[in-house]
């Protein structure tokens, strides 16, 4: 359980660290919060010979608000986000999915945007993202770029972070209007980590009705999916329990489910009915009522 030899740098700038990733090329590797880099590192499934810390360039880091929307650092930790009064009173799903990521300690070093590019099928963040249709900055070689949650989660433990590309940071636009939201994961004893996990925006219309929504799933198959089929039934609908009710057994339709010794397919595809009605619910609660749980677990 010891990592190969590897040289480290750890650059101020942005900038400093993409010419360090174009000069070592496939050798290198970026190193964020480690907590998913350094373990497959000390398991020598990954074995980079040069590390490109992160850590000190203090411009990845932060959470800003303007012109109706939010950025928030890659380099920002998963607590930073959870106990940002900022986000708290503006996107609540974000500080409230954070408290459910893993123990203190993997919330304290654990990094948003560490989280999204290893696109872990079992991540967190990749659903929150997806609901909430954040986008992507992107840094590298050539320029900058930006991807939409979309398009970035490519397949199991990939994204579309292209070697030599550094994620700086994400920007969500903040829902027009009365809006709730909500995020319902049934966590892994041992980990925390989603077996499944539903997010779920809903936007009201005057008569507390389905103006829009968006609902997005982890856990299920090899990269985060949204439920398209659960959308469109909810979409334009009263949100009485019987619709959502029935938008929720459609959620898994077109999931290439993935099983594992911890969950079936066919458990999974159950997990995913019963929480994207209790994302939806929560979501419309907290609309409607300002309470219910904007985020919770179940183990
Ligand atoms: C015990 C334990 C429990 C956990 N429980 C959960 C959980 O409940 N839910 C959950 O979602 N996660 C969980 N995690 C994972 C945790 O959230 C990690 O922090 C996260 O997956 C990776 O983020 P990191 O900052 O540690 O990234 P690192 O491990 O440093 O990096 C991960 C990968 O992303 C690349 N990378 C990192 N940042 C960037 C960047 N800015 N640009 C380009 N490439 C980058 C690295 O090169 C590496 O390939 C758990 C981890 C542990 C150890």
């Amino acid at each position: 359980m010891i990592t190969g030899m590897f040289e480290y740098h750890a650059p101020e700038e942005v900038q400093d660290a993409v010419a360090l990733l174009a000069e070592h090329g496939d050798e290198a590797k970026v190193l964020a919060g480690g907590h998913s880099l350094v373990p497959l590192m000390k398991l020598r499934l990954a074995t980079p010979s040069v590390i490109v810390d992160l850590n000190r360039i203090a411009a990845l880091r932060g959470i800003a608000l303007a012109n109706g929307g939010v950025t928030i650092g890659a380099m920002t930790t998963h607590a930073a986000i959870e106990h940002s009064a900022e986000l708290k009173a503006a996107l609540p799903v974000l500080p409230a999915a954070a408290t459910l990521i893993g123990d203190p300690m993997v919330r304290n070093r654990g990094t948003i945007g560490g989280s999204l590019v290893h696109a872990d099928p079992a991540g967190d963040w990749p659903a929150v993202a997806l609901a909430l249709d954040a986008r992507m900055h992107l840094v590298g070689p050539v320029g900058e770029r930006t991807v939409r949650a979309e398009e970035f989660f490519v397949d199991l433990l990939t994204s579309a972070v292209e070697p030599g590309e550094i994620l700086t940071e994400i920007e969500i636009a903040i829902p027009v209007g009365r809006f709730g939201m909500s995020y319902q994961k049934f966590a892994h004893p041992a980990s925390g980590y989603a077996v499944t996990g539903v997010a779920a925006i809903l936007v009201l219309d005057e008569a507390s009705g389905c103006a829009d929504c968006r609902v997005a799933i982890t856990g299920a198959g090899a990269t985060p999916v949204r439920a398209a089929h659960t959308e469109v039934a909810l979409r334009g609908s009263a949100l009485d329990d019987a619709t959502v009710t029935q938008a929720a057994e459609q959620a898994g339709n077109g999931i290439d489910f993935l099983g594992d010794l911890y969950a079936s397919e066919e458990y999974r595809k159950q997990l995913v009915r019963v929480y994207t009605r209790r994302a939806v619910i929560a979501a419309l609660h907290s609309a409607t009522r300002g309470t219910g749980a904007v985020a919770a677990k179940t183990i």
